[in-house]
Formats: structure tokens, sequence, C-alpha cells
């Protein structure tokens, strides 16, 4: 099935109040163009430069979300213009990110990404840590930073009983930190290609859907 058609089926398929990132990656221009053509507004990235040179080179209406590791030196480069940083994963990265948004006189939305996964490699806050620095008040002084929410992933297994867990496991936390925060606290950001449905049903508000929009990256 073409792009198009796929994005249009998914988009259908999302209850109202999901938003869905188109995850771009590793895939042309002509690609995201094809999606833009229907309607999609919002894409994701996971490599500094890619994000930039893509930002530069097509509609200036979409929204870009910088949705893989973030290094603290790649900061700089993507401050002017990225709509969501949905990897925030430490003290030291939110930090940077407030002093670059100041620097250009910006207030970057941002989702703190939390590891609940039982995939060792991934990334994101473990719970605890996360918890711990949320009490330490810290958060307060950054006033170049809004915090939209949480991102996370399910361990990557067929098993939908772990997927679940995961998911419901993220949704507890968000809700769980809600009081901290203002009613611009309301992204759950969960679900991806394989596990959507799921994530939905577990509460998710924006899914971001690579591979089966744009077929298989090669990497
Ligand atoms: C690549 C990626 C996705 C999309 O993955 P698909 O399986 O292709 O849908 C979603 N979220 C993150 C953080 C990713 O890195």
């Amino acid at each position: 099935m073409s792009v198009a058609s796929q994005i249009l089926d998914i988009r259908a398929s999302l209850p109202a109040g999901v938003e869905l990132v188109a995850v771009s990656k590793f895939h042309p221009a002509e690609a995201i163009l094809e999606a833009y053509d229907t309607g999609q507004r919002i894409f994701g990235e996971s490599r500094v430069q890619e994000l930039k040179l893509k930002a530069q080179s097509l509609p200036k209406d979409i929204e870009w979300h910088m949705i893989g590791h973030l290094q603290t030196n790649k900061v700089r480069t993507i401050a002017p213009f990225v709509s969501l940083v949905q990897s925030v994963d430490s003290q030291r990265l939110i930090e940077c990110i407030n002093s670059e948004a100041a620097r250009c006189d910006r207030v970057i939305d941002c989702l703190l990404e939390v590891h609940v996964s039982s995939d060792e490699s991934k990334s994101g806050w473990e719970i605890d840590a996360l918890r711990d620095y949320l009490a330490s008040g810290a958060l307060s002084a950054l006033k170049n930073v809004r915090i939209r929410g949480i991102m996370g992933m399910a361990t990557y297994t067929d098993d939908t009983s772990v997927i679940r867990a995961d998911f419901e496991a993220l949704a507890a936390l968000k809700r769980e930190l809600e009081p901290m925060f203002d009613a611009d606290f309301n992204i759950l950001s969960m679900g991806m290609s394989d596990d959507y449905p799921i994530a939905v049903e577990c509460g998710s508000t924006m899914v971001r859907v690579g591979s089966r929009i744009f077929g298989e990256r090669t990497y």
C-alpha cells in the first residue's frame, strides 16, 4: 500500500484525541511529502542532522518532534525550530534544552522519556530517579522548557500481556505525576507500528508510527 493510503487508514482508526506522529527517520523527503499531502503535519525524527536537513527543505508548517536519544552537544542545532522533544531522559539534558531555548527566546515543549520495559538497551529515566528529580524542585527554575507529559516504549516481545503491562505502567505514572504540573501536562506518548492499538487501549494520546506508514527502514 502507498504511504498515503497507509496513513489515512491509521488516522481513521485512531480515536479522537489521539495524535499521530509519522516517524519518517531514514525515509526521503518525497515520502514525507506524500504523507504531508494527506494532511499530516507532525513528523518524528531520531537523528539531529537528518532532522535539521529535512526541516530546512520541507514545508514550514510541519511540526518536528525529536524522538531519538539527544546528546547535549546537539541541542543547539534543533533548539530554534523543534516543536517537541520527546526523548528527555536526564537532568543534564533538560538543563541544556532550557538554556538553548533561552538563547533563542523560546519555550520548548518536552516529554520525559521513561524506561519501563524489560529491555536493557532502551533509554529513559528509571521511574524512581525521575520521582527524585521532580521532588527536588529543580525543574521550577527552568523557565524555557515546558513539560507536556511522558513518553515510553513497551518491551520488544510478542507477548501482548507484557506490552499491555508496560503501557499501563506508563499510564499510571502519568496519572501519578499530573498533580505536580498544570493542565499542559496532557501528553502520553506511547505506541509504535506493532503495538499502537494496545497503547491506545491503555490511554495513549500520541502514537509514533514509522514502518507501518513508510515501510521498512534500511539503516
Ligand atoms: C523509530 C521509532 C518509532 C517508530 O517505530 P516503528 O516501529 O517503525 O513504528 C517510534 N518511537 C521511537 C522512539 C522510535 O525511535
